[in-house]
C-alpha cells in the first residue's frame, strides 16, 4: 500500500492502524472518510477551530471523530441519517467550511469502488484488500469538495427543561410530554422480558407478580 500518502498529517500506515483499533476493522468506508476529512481541513487551514456534518450513520462519523475533535458525544459532530457518502467540516465561528462527497461521476474510472458503493457486486467477489488497494491509490480522485456556508443544524442543541417520569422515576425532558417515551409504549426494551408496566413503581410490581 502507498505509504508516501498523509491522511490529516498522520502517515497512511498510522492512520490505517487507527482505523482498525478504532472501527474494529479497516472499513472502505472509514478510509475513504480519511480522505474526505483531510480535504475538508485542508481547505479550511489549520488554527480553525471546526464542527461537522455527516450525511450517514454508516462508517463516515468514525473518520471525523477519528481525525478531528469533534464527536457525537460532545456536540460538534452532527449525524444526519441521509445515508449520502459526504460530510462538511466548517469554522463554528463564520460557519463557512468545505463539503466533500464521494462525486460517482469520478468514481466511475475506479470499477472496484463505483461496484463496491452502489452493491454492483457481491461482497464475496470483491476481496477487501483489493478493495483497499483502490480506495488509497483513488484518493482524492473519487471525490469532490466545493466551500459552502452552513445554515441549519449549527450550535448547542438546548436540552430544555427537566422532569421526573410519573412511570419509572427517571428524569427525562419534560418536552416530551408528561411521561417519559418509553412509558408512553414506545420503548425499545422490556423488563424482565415482559413490557415495560406503566403506573406507579413498576418495578416493584414486577417483583411481587415474579415472587
Ligand atoms: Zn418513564
Amino acid at each position: 500500500m502507498p505509504s508516501q500518502v498523509n491522511i490529516c498529517g498522520r502517515p497512511m500506515e498510522e492512520f490505517l492502524l487507527a482505523v482498525e483499533n478504532f472501527h474494529g476493522w479497516k472499513a472502505p468506508g472509514v478510509v475513504m472518510g480519511g480522505f474526505m476529512v483531510d480535504w475538508a481541513q485542508e481547505g479550511l487551514g489549520s488554527g480553525i477551530e471546526a464542527d461537522a456534518i455527516v450525511e450517514t450513520s454508516h462508517c463516515l462519523p468514525d473518520a471525523v471523530q477519528l481525525l478531528t475533535p469533534c464527536t457525537f458525544g460532545n456536540g460538534w459532530l452532527k449525524v444526519l441519517d441521509w445515508d449520502k457518502f459526504a460530510l462538511s467540516l466548517y469554522d463554528k465561528k463564520t460557519l463557512e467550511g468545505f463539503r466533500v462527497w464521494l462525486d460517482l461521476e469520478k468514481a466511475q474510472a475506479f470499477a472496484d469502488i463505483y461496484n463496491w458503493y452502489m452493491r454492483l457486486v457481491p461482497k464475496t467477489s470483491l476481496p477487501l484488500e483489493v478493495l483497499l488497494e483502490s480506495i488509497l491509490s483513488a484518493g482524492r480522485a473519487i471525490l469532490s469538495c466545493a466551500p459552502v456556508r452552513i445554515t441549519a443544524l449549527y450550535g448547542k442543541k438546548s436540552k430544555g427543561d427537566t422532569a421526573i417520569c410519573a412511570g419509572c422515576g427517571e428524569a427525562y425532558p419534560s418536552s416530551q410530554g408528561d411521561r417519559c417515551l418509553a412509558c408512553q409504549g414506545r420503548g425499545y426494551y422490556a423488563k424482565n422480558g415482559r413490557p415495560a408496566v406503566i403506573g406507579c413503581q413498576p418495578s416493584l410490581n414486577l417483583r411481587l407478580r415474579n415472587d
